[in-house]
């Protein structure tokens, strides 16, 4: 009896041993597949293309913390997606991220912005005006952060998805930041770091950046105000 109960505990200290081993065979190799992307990374031509739905929401914590998440039960995918990809390229910034997105609802790309903005990278954000309030915005938590946010105001759209890391990468296309989008539409998002498209991306940020200066729009607006009154005038001069 005592022998056949030792041997089952054997048998669960080896099953044990065997799960640890495993789990710690798998964040070895995921984490040298992680080094070989970020190698890639600091090459001198990425140019990448994603396509939208995935099939699962990629799990943040695997993708983002050290920790990573080894959850058997975990809702989220733990394997490469176009969102883990977008992860990845959102989470190499260093210096200065430059988001312009017409949408932004979800929660986990504003929330890598958030922690950007935490770790002492320069965020600013240009989104929609209209588009700021909708149900389910995440701007709120972008303003309430300290991160600078400036919108359109206008009657059209500041319909853009893009977003410039570190000046070097450009990451665009039809994608908005909402689950809809991730899980729901047929998206595509290109990623590239080709000086000429960069930096026409560049130009564009700066040219809104000032144009959606909540200064220019009061001066502009003064300005079409004090025109309009004085072509009145000038109305009533003529008459
Ligand atoms: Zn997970």
């Amino acid at each position: 009896m005592g022998s056949l109960l030792k041997g089952s505990l054997g048998t669960l200290a080896l099953m044990a041993a065997s799960e640890v081993l495993y789990k710690l065979y798998m964040y070895w190799r995921q984490s040298r597949a992680r080094e070989n992307e970020s190698k890639q990374s600091d090459g001198n031509d990425i140019t990448e293309v994603f396509f939208f739905p995935d099939k699962e929401i990629a799990c943040k914590t695997h993708f983002l913390s050290d920790t990573r998440c080894f959850k058997d039960n975990c809702k989220y995918s733990h394997g490469k997606t176009s969102l883990s990809e977008l992860y990845r390229y959102l989470s190499s910034c260093r210096k200065t991220m430059d988001v312009c997105v017409f949408v932004m609802t979800s929660e986990d790309l504003v929330g890598i912005v958030l922690s950007m903005h935490q770790r002492g990278v320069i965020v600013r954000v240009i989104t929609d005006d209209e588009q700021e309030t909708i149900s389910g915005s995440r701007v709120w938590a972008l303003r309430k952060a300290g991160i600078n946010v400036r919108t359109d105001h206008s009657s059209t759209y500041m319909h853009h998805k893009f977003v410039l890391v570190d000046g070097k990468l450009i990451i665009n296309g039809s994608f908005n930041w909402t689950r809809t989008a991730i899980i729901g539409n047929q998206e595509n998002v290109i990623v590239t770091n080709h000086q000429k498209i960069v930096s026409a991306f560049h130009s564009e940020f700066e040219k809104l950046w000032q144009q959606f200066d909540p200064s220019s729009v009061y001066d502009t607006e003064l300005t079409k105000r004090n025109r309009e009154e004085s072509e009145s005038c000038g109305d009533f001069e003529k008459i």
